[in-house]
């Protein structure tokens, strides 16, 4: 051994008990804290409508990570007072049928008309394929680039129904920033429907005109759900295909029970390609809204909609603590494999995980 390699010879001692790396950073602070200016400059800039900062509000409420989303929470907390003044629209309708062709030119109406438009998707395909319907392909071009459209892709998320509480916290940071027109546009996968018309004023199912089937292969509960049926794509030879589709469904409504809103949903046509019945639609939502504001449905509606979401909240939450807690993935495919051998109900089994969970 070299002499300098000596212990004695060492001019630097260790001292006991500062072994380790030595942390770079003040262990005593708390990261998961939200941060009081930040959140307060994410508040300020958002109210001033800044895009940026509105984007970068809806990604923290999306974010999977907690203290990412708890800043998330503190923001939306904060604006809440700001909330509320918009008209929100839900669109449905099948791939193709021509929503968001519709949905650019009825966003182009209202900023005509002096007014913001926010544009989300709930798509829950997107988290089950990891592709999705409503994103894969370049949409509303136009609107994208005028500085009164926002315009948010779908959520990603897991099977829980998160996609659709972060499209309705998404919903209300777009009002803080000043947007008054939003419009949620989903496809009918499993419950989406049921989920945009639970976060939404006004709903909107878009058709096309079949060969004398219109009603065939309409899912349940979306007639009832719909305040507006507007058949697309009726211009030019197709026009008189569309009318009969418009009193097929006209007179199928009837046998529907009334509404609770008193509101008698009507069937509209139009062509969102050539820009046609864009202000008819615009003109029946208007009076939808002065309706339902009057007889004093709008408030219920909105107040039942938080409970709603309130419970499918907890139920959430809940769901994602036990599908996420350690040890209890394998407890439950253990399960699975007793109930499949005959050698545990499925009550039992649950009621073992719920102790583990607990
Ligand atoms: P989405 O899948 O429901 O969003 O439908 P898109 O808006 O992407 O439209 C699907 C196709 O239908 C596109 O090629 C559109 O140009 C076309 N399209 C949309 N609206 C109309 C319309 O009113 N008339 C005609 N002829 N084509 C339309």
């Amino acid at each position: 051994m070299s002499p300098e390699n000596k212990k004695q010879q060492k001019a630097l001692k260790e001292k006991k008990g500062v072994t380790g790396e030595i942390p770079r950073v003040n262990p005593h602070f708390d990261f998961t804290k939200p941060q009081k200016t930040d959140i307060g400059l994410y508040v300020s800039e958002i109210k001033k409508g800044n895009i940026v900062y509105l984007s970068k509000a809806i990604t923290l409420i999306e974010s999977t990570r907690e203290n990412q989303n708890k800043k998330g929470r503190e923001i939306l907390k904060r604006l809440l007072p700001h909330t509320g003044n918009s008209v929100r629209i839900g669109i449905t309708g099948v791939p193709g049928v021509g929503k968001s062709t519709f949905i650019e030119k009825l966003g182009a109406h209202y900023i005509d008309k002096g007014h913001k438009v926010a544009v989300l998707a709930v798509d829950p395909s997107s988290s089950i394929t990891k592709g999705s319907i409503l994103g894969d392909k370049t949409r509303m071009e136009e609107l994208s680039k005028n500085p009164n459209a926002f315009i948010r892709p779908t959520a990603s998320g897991n099977a829980w129904g998160g996609v659709a509480r972060k499209t309705r916290e998404s919903i209300l940071l777009c009002e803080a920033a000043g947007f008054d027109r939003i419009l949620v546009e989903t496809v009918g996968v499993g419950q989406s429907e049921t989920l945009v018309h639970s976060m939404t004023d006004f709903f909107l199912l878009l058709k096309l005109a079949g060969a004398g089937d219109e009603l065939q292969g309409i899912k349940r509960g979306i007639m009832e759900m719909a305040d507006l049926i507007v058949i697309n794509k009726a211009e030019k030879d197709n026009i008189s295909t569309a009318q009969i589709a418009q009193k097929a469904f006209q007179s199928a409504l009837h046998f529907y029970p009334p509404k609770e809103s008193g509101w008698k949903s009507r069937v509209l046509l139009a062509s969102a390609l050539y820009n046609k019945g864009i202000d008819n639609t615009a003109k029946e939502i208007d009076k939808y809204m002065q309706w339902v504001s009057e007889n004093g449905f709008l408030d219920k509606q909105r107040k039942e909609q938080e409970k709603y979401w309130l419970e499918e909240s907890i139920k959430n939450q809940l769901l994602e603590k036990f599908y996420t807690q350690k040890g209890l993935q394998e407890t439950l495919n253990n399960m699975k494999q007793k109930i499949a051998a005959n050698e545990l109900t499925a009550f039992e089994a649950a009621d073992i995980l719920l102790k583990q969970f607990g």
